[in-house]
């Protein structure tokens, strides 16, 4: 039986790596895709099990395969300026995420 002390202290951990494992997903996306893949579902699993908050994503995250979006190197970027919005194209895969402004 976890008491809420242990339940705490796991999360606050998990927190930690959660932001460890952001870092290291950025840092592989453009020499190793795979590896940076791993790091970016190993932590949305890691946030979703102990219930802690992502990290505020500057980079997008594809969720078609998991992939970071750095604009230039696995990502193409265009506006859409009729519909008001920013298109990243995942060059991995091809998914298309649409941020508003
Ligand atoms: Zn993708």
């Amino acid at each position: 039986m976890k008491s809420q002390r242990d339940k705490a202290l796991f999360r606050k951990i998990a927190g930690e790596r959660v932001v460890i494992l952001d870092s290291l997903s950025l840092r592989f996306s453009g020499s190793d895709p795979a590896l940076s893949k791993y790091y970016t579902r190993l932590m949305q699993r890691i946030a979703e099990h102990y219930k802690v908050d992502m990290p505020k994503h500057e980079v997008p995250v594809c969720k078609r395969c998991h992939s970071r979006m750095v604009p230039g190197i696995s990502a193409e970027v265009r506006l859409s300026s009729s519909n008001r919005y920013v298109v990243y194209t995942c060059s991995s895969c091809g998914y298309e995420k649409h941020l508003h402004y």
